[in-house]
């Protein structure tokens, strides 16, 4: 793979903080990929890690997370990282379940919370 791996990242409003927050706390090893975000979860990324190459697409509902089901499908996303919050009505829920099957007919990595988007980051593909 000529390029550099490429990380997906989405969270819904209630976990963009823990987004944030694993971001600073992973910053070196987020900047291997190549990262690309829903419109105000890069935002929030991008304020607490300002030298990450984040770049945003458009808000989740308004589109962003298709365009990075559209990324999956082309082969340009590697790993997806999706903090979905599971106490309130999932937000826009259809989104949620098109990324999963996504992810699934592409076979990449999908995390859901942050234990697994760790344990994702931080291995070290052969
Ligand atoms: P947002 O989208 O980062 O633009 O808020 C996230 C989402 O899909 O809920």
């Amino acid at each position: 793979m000529d390029r550099k791996r490429c990380v997906a990242l989405i969270a819904h409003d209630l976990k963009k903080q823990d987004m944030a927050d694993f971001a600073k706390a992973h910053e070196q090893a987020l900047a291997r990929y190549d990262i690309v975000a829903t419109g105000t979860t890069g935002g929030r990324v991008l304020a607490a890690c300002p030298d990450l190459a984040v770049t945003r697409l458009k808000s989740g509902p308004l589109g962003g997370d298709q365009q990075i089901g559209a990324l999956i499908a082309t082969g340009d996303v590697d790993i997806l990282v999706f903090f979905i919050d599971p106490l309130t009505a999932l937000p826009h829920d259809v989104d949620v379940k098109a990324l999963t099957r996504l992810a699934t007919v592409y076979d990449i990595p999908m995390a859901l919370n942050r234990a697994t988007a760790e344990r994702m980051i931080d291995f070290q593909p052969a």
